[in-house]
């Protein structure tokens, strides 16, 4: 079963984020845990972590179909010591929130080299300030997303994220977010369903999907290979709606959380609507 969703808002408290998921008719959700803009939050309170729970039980959302996502700040590749320490600091807590909330995924970008030291010793500080997090937390796991590529960004290829996943120590709680329009526009067609197998045949032999944990499902407002990081409405990008009737109708896509980062929220609900008219063409 596909259990799509979108990533909604928490303003007002993070109650609201399961209250904004059911409104829009989702089966699963993304949120942040804090302003993502903001490299510090206060801590939860007990109160806070009660109201979020019991609302998601209310709601029917079980944890495996809620993906957090952390701050866009944090560069856990940072070449330079202060940069990468700081990152650490905010990443562990990111993921502590995550196991007092009872969530058991912490959804991240891998980081960026900034030019400055190669991109395998960058891919090294990855894996290593993962180890670190993962040291200190119990039942999140570290859930690396492919990317564009924009700029010196890690992990627009798979081969880049087999690398940090290799270095990981606690294998059990190391996967990745497949993002589709970073798939696209770092240079994985998916729009027929050649190139889609192809793709999918790829991610499988390079990271397997085993380690699939959830999927952002972005259209693309750039073409196949340019790099650039800009998600389009489902079907009207470059990526078009062939190849989310692909990813719909394949069941190596079940049971994990598909989330919409699409630019335009009050069509979340007709976007989820026709994805889940797509599934059911199968
Ligand atoms: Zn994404
Ligand atoms: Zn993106």
């Amino acid at each position: 079963m596909k259990y799509l969703g979108a990533h909604v808002s928490a303003s007002g408290g993070l109650e609201n984020a399961p209250l904004n998921a059911h409104d829009i008719g989702a089966k699963a959700f993304a949120l942040f845990t804090k302003n993502q803009r903001q490299w510090l939050a206060k801590d939860l309170t007990t109160i806070e972590i009660d109201r979020f729970k019991l609302r998601c039980s209310e709601l029917g959302y079980s944890p495996d179909y809620i993906m957090p996502h952390d701050s866009y700040l944090i560069n856990l590749g940072h070449p330079e010591k202060e940069g990468v320490e700081k990152s650490r600091a905010a990443f562990l807590d990111e993921m502590k929130r995550c196991e007092e909330l009872g969530l058991t995924l912490l959804n991240f970008h891998p980081g960026s080299h900034l030019g400055q030291i190669p991109l395998e010793s960058s891919l090294q500080r990855v894996a290593e300030s993962i180890n670190i997090a993962l040291g200190k937390t119990r039942g999140v796991s570290a859930v690396i997303e492919n990317t564009a590529g924009q700029g010196s960004n890690l992990g627009s290829r798979f081969e880049e994220l087999a690398e940090i996943i290799a270095q990981v120590d606690d294998q059990s709680r190391v996967g990745v977010c497949l993002d589709t329009c970073h798939l696209f526009t770092s240079g994985y067609d998916l729009r027929t369903a050649e190139a889609y197998a192809a793709t999918m045949e790829h991610f499988d032999a390079v990271i397997g999907f085993d380690r699939l944990r959830g999927v952002h499902l972005n259209d693309a407002k750039k073409e196949l290979g340019t790099r650039v990081d800009r998600h389009a409405p489902i079907g009207e990008g470059y990526l078009g709606l062939e190849a989310f009737r692909l990813l719909m109708q394949d069941p190596r896509f079940d049971d994990i959380p598909l989330i919409l980062e699409t630019p335009e929220p009050e069509r979340w609900p007709d976007e989820i609507r026709l994805l889940y008219s797509l599934a059911a063409e199968a």
